[in-house]
């Protein structure tokens, strides 16, 4: 098991998590740029990104997500 998520970003420019789906035509695609990995977690947590486990995905993602599933759920029915 890994706690590593993916960063994107250096030492000098800061950290960001990335959106990890990038599905959404208005996917915010990166976070916030902070001076830590800590602090663009606290970010993506305080902004309610959804957590995947592996990674973390924007709510217009999440949005997009939840569409798809009432998409597919609406073709079965048929
Ligand atoms: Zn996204």
């Amino acid at each position: 098991m890994s706690d590593e998520l993916s960063y994107i970003g250096n030492e000098e420019e800061g950290f960001a998590i990335p959106c990890q789906i990038k599905i959404a035509e208005d996917c915010a695609q990166v976070g916030a740029f902070c001076e830590s990995k800590e602090d663009a977690c606290q970010w993506v947590e305080d902004e309610c990104w959804i957590s995947s486990g592996e990674g973390h995905f924007c709510l217009q993602c999440n949005d997009q997500v939840m569409r798809n599933i009432a998409k597919l759920a609406t073709k079965k029915t048929k």
